[in-house]
């Protein structure tokens, strides 16, 4: 059996990861902090923190398994920096045969990777199955079909998860509950707060770190309160059941002035990272439903976002890249406004946004696509540029997800339902 090196990437902290099963006893797993990765976009301070302190956290728990474990640090003396090279650099450290890597988030990290399967340290490429479809799976259902409807790939993934099923028929009759998503605020309105994560000496030295190295990015890491381990996403998780998910349908489409988060889960960031299942998200808040302590309208918009948006906008990324991140059907060429970094402007939807974003390294779904998204698209401003703001800002901020709501706009492709 092969000695494998196996990477495990900042966006794969799941210890039921595809490359961790069935590993020899003397197989190395590797995890890299390299700068590379940090400084592409300039991601705001809370991201950077979000996944370095993750993985470090993520190290550890492998070490308890029993693994054996090499973690590159940002400041190592011996780190190359890259992703690619320093994985290699490690395999030959360790005598390892091959590499060992699960479908990375992003498509020019693919690239990169499948590029070296015949290399003389080949690299072993597994599918990421912790989604619900797979790129192969959404091409095929893709294939020949004249228009790509969220509403009918939701559907299809709905029947078979049976996921809010009665009998073969959707749970009340609808598959979509849409139109009873849409109440504004009621002018008092106590937002439960989100539970507070206490900052142990590892996410304290990473923050010390991303001060020195990336101190000069959009954001500040004052309100940092994500999740960095998969105990903490879990009280993010319980906390969302039980005090966010019963409100969340109705307000689901509403925008406050003072409140940044509403009534909504904070999970994507934890989710992307892998610290959390999107299967066991939809089925706890299935459970919810189920046991009657969520209406319907809540439950189903909620898992709507995860198990419809979610892995559809993941399939048309990898079956429309690269073309798809360049995509500009209206010409649009401007420059991103200077105020999308500053916040000064006197439009206060948008002043808002931004310094929401600035503080929390998140804006909701309404924000991103209704303000941020809108005017921009008014403002002639080039899918690309803001693409990369967007990966920029948040901390669940990553290329196949982001991609679909600016292109989509300014491709004017009528995908949604
Ligand atoms: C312009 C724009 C850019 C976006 N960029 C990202 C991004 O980089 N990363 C990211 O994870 N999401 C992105 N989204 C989707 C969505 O806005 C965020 O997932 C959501 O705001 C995260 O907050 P939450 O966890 O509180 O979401 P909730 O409102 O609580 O939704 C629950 C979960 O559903 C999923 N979800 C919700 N809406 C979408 C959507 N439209 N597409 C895909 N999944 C969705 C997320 O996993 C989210 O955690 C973007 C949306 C727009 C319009």
């Amino acid at each position: 059996m092969p000695r494998p090196l196996v990477l495990i990437l900042g966006d794969q902290l799941s210890t039921d990861l595809a490359s961790l099963g069935d590993l020899p006893d003397d197989a190395v797993v590797a995890l890299c902090e390299v700068a590379g990765e940090g400084r592409y976009v300039p991601h705001h301070p809370q991201k950077i923190v979000l996944i370095l302190s993750a993985m470090r956290h993520f190290a550890e728990a492998l070490r308890r398994r029993g693994l054996r474990v090499h973690y590159s640090a940002l400041d190592d003396p011996d780190n190359l920096q890259s992703l690619i090279p320093e994985a290699e650099r490690l395999a030959a450290l360790y005598g390892c045969d091959e590499i060992r890597a699960v479908r990375p988030g992003e498509w020019r990290l693919w690239q990169a990777m499948t590029a070296r399967a015949g290399a003389p340290l080949p690299w072993r490429l597994i599918e990421d199955d912790r989604f619900y479809t797979t790129p192969e799976a959404f091409a095929a259902w893709a294939d020949g079909r004249k228009a790509l409807r969220l509403e009918y790939f939701y559907r299809e993934l709905r029947r078979r998860t049976g996921l809010l099923m009665e009998d073969g028929a959707p749970a009340g009759g609808k598959w979509n509950y849409d139109a009873d998503n849409r109440e504004p605020l009621p002018d008092a309105l106590e937002i439960p707060a989100a539970p507070r994560h206490g900052l142990d000496a590892t996410t304290e030295a990473v923050m010390a770190l991303v001060e020195e190295h990336f101190g000069d990015h959009f954001g500040g890491l004052a309100g940092f309160q994500w999740p960095v381990t998969r105990r903490q996403a879990l009280v993010d998780l319980r906390h969302f059941l039980a005090h966010l998910l019963p409100d969340f349908g109705r307000y689901q489409d509403a925008i406050s002035d003072s409140e940044p988060f509403l009534f909504h889960s904070r999970l994507s960031a934890a989710l992307n990272i892998g610290l959390l299942s999107p299967r066991e998200v939809c089925e706890a808040a299935e459970r919810e439903y189920l046991e009657g302590r969520a209406p319907l309208n809540s439950v189903e918009g909620f898992i709507r976002q995860i198990l419809g948006w979610r892995e559809y906008v993941r399939g048309l990324y990898w079956t429309r890249m690269p073309d798809y991140k360049r995509g500009n059907a209206l010409g649009a060429n401007g420059e991103l406004p200077a105020c999308y970094w500053s916040g000064d402007t006197e439009l206060r939807c948008l002043r808002r946004a931004i310094e929401m974003t600035r503080d929390n390294a998140y804006a909701h779904h309404i924000q991103r696509l209704m303000v941020t998204g809108n005017i921009a698209l008014l403002c002639d401003v080039s899918p690309e540029a803001l693409c990369d703001w967007y990966l920029a800002v948040y901390a669940d901020a990553c290329e196949w997800v982001e991609s679909y709501p600016t292109c989509w706009a300014w491709c004017c492709t009528p995908t949604a339902a």
